[in-house]
């Protein structure tokens, strides 16, 4: 069943997920599901104060709606993100040590071709006020049939097993054996068998 249906869902309502990020959009509410759907198959309701962990391998908008559903938030170093480019989230639950590797499925939705055409004249400011409108109408289309849809629909789960960071690793920190500036140990590279803190060791690898 849609967990948007009812207001007997344990979950925030994709409103106040809408109501964080600003605007909604398709990848806002992939993020949503994919949070239902990780919540789900780890058995967790409202999520209590970190006891689940979401690595985000994207820093697109559905990360939004993963800190709203499930309380995984980048301040309180329980949501980790990779920029990756990638829509697959990975989340534990440090109670009973579960995780989930959710993998998000584009859902077959027809509006979804004309949305595309329209992106470029729309993002390039070209479009005209009735292909503004038609974006946006299409775009509301679209989230609203993805929030139609079981989470289950729109993604593939598979379970992992997964360390998540100590809460001891990530709020440690040491001087960078570089540059010397404190940096979270958890966030340290390796380098020549120093601990380095990872814009120098971008430095010294030459990649960026
Ligand atoms: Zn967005
Ligand atoms: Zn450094």
């Amino acid at each position: 069943m849609p967990v948007n249906s009812g207001s007997s869902s344990p979950y925030p309502s994709f409103d106040e997920v809408v109501r964080f990020h600003g605007h909604t959009c398709p990848g806002l509410a992939t993020g949503y599901q994919a949070s239902i759907a990780a919540m789900k198959a780890l058995g967790v309701t409202r999520p209590r104060d970190e006891e689940l962990v979401a690595i985000a391998e994207t820093n697109a908008c559905g990360v939004d709606a993963i800190q709203v559903v499930t309380g995984c938030t980048a301040g309180k170093g329980n949501l980790i993100i990779h920029d990756y480019g990638k829509h697959v989230f990975t989340f534990i639950n440090r109670e009973n040590g579960e995780a989930v590797r959710i993998q998000t499925k584009q859902p077959d939705i027809p509006e979804r071709a004309s949305l595309h055409e329209l992106r470029p004249r729309v993002f390039s400011g070209t479009a005209t006020d009735e292909e503004k409108q038609a974006y946006h109408s299409l775009m509301h289309t679209i989230v609203k049939k993805m929030l139609a849809l079981d989470p289950e629909e729109m993604v593939t789960i598979e379970k992992v097993t997964v360390q998540p960071p100590s809460e001891a690793e990530i709020f440690a920190s040491i001087p960078c054996e570089c540059c010397g500036e404190q940096v979270a140990d958890a966030r340290t590279r390796e380098y020549e068998g120093k601990k380095i803190c990872i814009p120098c060791f971008l430095r010294k690898t030459g990649t960026t």
